[in-house]
């Protein structure tokens, strides 16, 4: 039986993603080989690249706006320090927006280059929420934020106007939304939740705002030597950046983002929904910051715990403890998830209900 995955990440991926990944590393566009014995430098996998960088930029509606996509490697961790490596001037300042462990951790790598400063923190309060009064002051080298905190279960709504550039961590909600993606000058994300196989991050980057930090900045972690290289600088991370292509293809196929982020809203309705309405669960996080990507909730009463856990289970669910730093428990609602899935737990949630209660 196929399992209803709710692993935060790596996590579920549309079904014709592993079909069509696992044929092409037994024989790849029928050549005779496999992806994973090819070169990367060979006319059909700088195909694929291409192809996925440029559906990237389609898909995001910044085709012709002045941004480059590349798919690199050292996961979101490495752009934590890439980042400041390539935009922050050489005593200059970043403004970061602390809104949990991923915006702590970049927040960390950033001051080994400079000047940083934490605009705003709901550390105080267990990251529940998104801070929302801060101010960004106008010499700041660039703002930098997370839109969704996987740990959390919270997620920025809206983000601020500045004049700054804006660097966006959305490893756990890129392509799940509609956004004005031009209101980011880079955008980074893990592939391991809405986009592939783990082992290559995306960047997004708006090329004007390179070149500009007066740092010697090293080949490897240096956007501009990617870009000229055309996300060939290295030997990229060639079977994970086929994932992502047949990915976002599924998700182009499906109307692209905006038919996802409808599905995306239906089932975080229908999880709300029940962990409002069921007395034995409570959610964690604000309820105008709720994540529609990673749902956070808790038993009212922890000695429901071998009960709830043993019919979940029963259910074919899989990935429901929350993040080991904070327990209870986490839906991971991503784009390959299907609304049957969240259903499935929302029938056993009630069913829990219905064993304790009557
Ligand atoms: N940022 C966010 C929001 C994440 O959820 C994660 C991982 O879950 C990371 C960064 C770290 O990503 P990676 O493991 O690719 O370095």
């Amino acid at each position: 039986m196929k399992k209803h995955n709710y692993s935060a990440g790596p996590c579920i991926l549309p079904q014709e993603v592993f079909e069509k990944s696992a044929q092409a590393v037994l024989n790849f566009n029928n050549s005779g080989l496999s992806i994973l014995e090819i070169s990367h430098r060979s006319k059909d996998f700088v195909a694929v690249m291409d192809e996925a960088r440029a559906l990237v930029l389609e898909l995001l509606g910044l085709e012709g706006k002045g941004y480059q996509a590349l798919f690199l490697q050292g996961g979101a961790s490495l752009e934590f320090l890439m980042v400041p490596n390539n935009l922050m001037k050489v005593n200059g300042k970043a403004a970061y927006l602390d809104t949990g462990t991923w915006a702590n951790n970049a927040i960390k790598e950033a001051k080994l280059f400079g000047e940083t400063l934490i605009v705003a923190s709901s550390k105080e309060e267990n990251y529940s929420h998104i801070p929302k009064e801060f101010t960004i002051p106008v010499d700041a080298d660039y703002f930098h934020c997370t839109s969704n905190n996987t740990i959390f279960g919270t997620q920025m709504k809206s983000f601020p106007k500045t004049n700054v550039p804006v660097v966006c961590d959305m490893s756990s909600d890129i392509f799940s939304r509609s956004l004005d993606f031009s209101q980011f000058d880079l955008i980074y994300a893990g592939a391991q939740k809405n986009m592939g196989a783990a082992g290559t991050t995306l960047v997004v980057v708006k090329e004007e705002i390179l070149g500009k930090s007066g740092r010697a900045i090293p080949s490897i972690l240096d956007y501009e030597k990617h870009i000229k290289a055309e996300s060939m600088y290295n030997t990229p991370a060639v079977f994970a950046v086929y994932t992502c292509l047949l990915t976002l293809q599924w998700l182009k196929n499906q109307g692209g983002i905006p038919t996802i982020e409808k599905i995306n809203e239906a089932k975080a309705a229908l999880l709300y929904n029940e962990i409002d309405r069921n007395p034995l669960f409570i959610g964690t996080a604000n309820v105008e910051d709720r994540s529609n990507m990673n749902a956070t909730f808790l038993l009212v009463n922890p000695e429901h715990q071998e009960t709830f856990d043993k019919m979940w289970k029963e259910a074919g669910i899989s990935g429901l403890p929350g993040h080991r730093s904070v327990g209870g428990y986490r839906a991971s609602m991503y784009n390959a998830l299907p609304l049957e899935s969240v259903q499935v737990l929302v029938d056993v949630m009630k069913k829990l209900e219905e064993v304790i209660i009557n």
